[in-house]
């Protein structure tokens, strides 16, 4: 019963009809996310000590600022906002004791790490509890599709079948395929996927092309084709990302 959790949005993701059924898992994914996030369930201690020292990535604060719960993301900040304040007033007064006590802390050399305020402003600039709580859940959505594609001849079908990938999620596959299949079943999946994506790329820079020749005055009444959305199917495929719905 417990894989369900991941089998489950795999099979939804595989079901899809998009460009990339990772995205389709991904974004579901992030959504929940952000909303557990500030969720009533969520206001545990250990959970706040770790969004208190990992913060948020610029998208994901902004995700977080547009669930229009501000007492919940108040209450979050200004925890967060504390803690890293400290951390910060700590780390500037050791560096002044170093300073009054003779070491040469700003007579760096080039192979000397940086200060330690830097390191850790780089640390918690670069950190985000929801990038990394996603990360980790993705992980279990990969083991639970190659799991899936090697028992379940359907998903081998969708795999081989589908419209491809986007990029990222195709070097993903492609990477992570060493840790579940071995030899020749590991050979066989990517080449599937390998197959499958330049057979779907050449399909979306067609409905492309055709979209930009749909501008040119002597193919104004021609039918559009596949290609009226082909613009954001092309972004989605390059990037991952929906334009028309973010
Ligand atoms: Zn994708
Ligand atoms: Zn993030």
């Amino acid at each position: 019963m417990k894989e369900q959790i991941y089998t489950i949005p795999v099979m939804d993701g595989l079901n899809s009809d998009g460009e990339c059924p990772f995205c389709v898992m991904r974004n579901k994914l992030e959504d929940t996310t952000v909303a557990y996030v500030l969720s009533p369930a969520y206001m545990e201690v250990d959970v706040r000590g770790e969004t208190n020292a990992q913060g948020f990535c610029r998208e994901h604060i902004a995700r977080l600022y547009a669930q229009g719960n501000s007492l919940g993301l108040g209450l979050m900040l200004h925890s967060q906002l504390k803690h890293q304040h400290d951390a910060l007033k700590e780390l500037l007064s050791s560096q002044d004791s170093s300073a009054r006590s003779g070491r040469k802390l700003f007579a760096r050399k080039e192979t000397e790490p940086s200060s330690p305020v830097s390191q850790y402003m780089k640390k918690y600039n670069a950190s985000c509890y929801i990038c990394g709580r996603i990360d980790a859940t993705f992980e279990r959505y990969l083991e639970a599709f190659f799991m899936l594609y090697k028992k379940d001849p359907e998903v081998r079908k969708k795999t081989e079948s589908g419209k491809g990938f986007c990029f990222n999620h195709f070097l993903q596959l492609y990477e992570s395929a060493e840790k579940y299949l071995k030899g020749d079943e590991l050979a066989a999946f990517r080449q599937i996927i390998t197959a499958s994506m330049d057979q779907n790329l050449t399909r979306v820079e067609d409905d492309l092309e055709w979209f930009t020749q749909k501008f040119d005055y002597r193919y104004a009444n021609e039918p559009w084709k596949n290609s009226r959305d082909a613009l954001p199917r092309t972004i989605l495929k390059l990037k991952g990302i929906k334009p028309d719905t973010k």
